[in-house]
């Protein structure tokens, strides 16, 4: 599949510093396990996400899709790429892939280990969810 646009190294460090910053302010209170995201929208605005957990488990909402809700419902649909931040750089679960499919036909996706912030992982959406749910191309 084509890669998404590449994006500056500036955007790059900008992201990931967001990402780390949003992960402080994770309600994590049962897991204990924080995450960030930081979202680069078409228009280089950074909307940012952290996980929001709930006593009701299920209730308990990931840092990327709070990141990708608040975007939307600030008006904007189309994103360039995501940094997440955790403590072992752990890739978005299935249900945030679906959200960003939803948005994104391809998206560049940062992993940040929040403890060695220097080594970033960087894939892909279309890597990490080939062959997604759509109802029309
Ligand atoms: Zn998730």
């Amino acid at each position: 599949m084509k890669r998404p646009e590449p994006i500056t190294e500036q955007q790059r460090k900008t992201l990931v510093a967001a990402a780390l910053a949003a992960r402080k302010r994770a309600h994590a209170k049962y897991s204990k396990f924080k995450v960030g995201a930081a979202l680069l929208c078409d228009d280089g605005e950074i909307v940012t996400g952290c996980n929001v957990e709930n006593v009701s488990y299920g209730l308990t909402i990931c840092a990327e899709r709070v990141a990708i809700q608040s975007a939307v419902a600030g008006g904007r649909q189309e994103f360039k790429a995501l940094a997440v931040a955790s403590a072992k750089a752990v890739t978005p679960c299935g249900a945030c892939r679906q959200v960003m499919a939803e948005f994104c036909r391809d998206l560049w996706i940062l992993l940040v280990d929040a403890r060695k912030p220097s080594q970033v992982r960087t894939l892909q959406l279309a890597d990490l969810l080939p062959d997604r749910f759509r109802l029309r191309d």
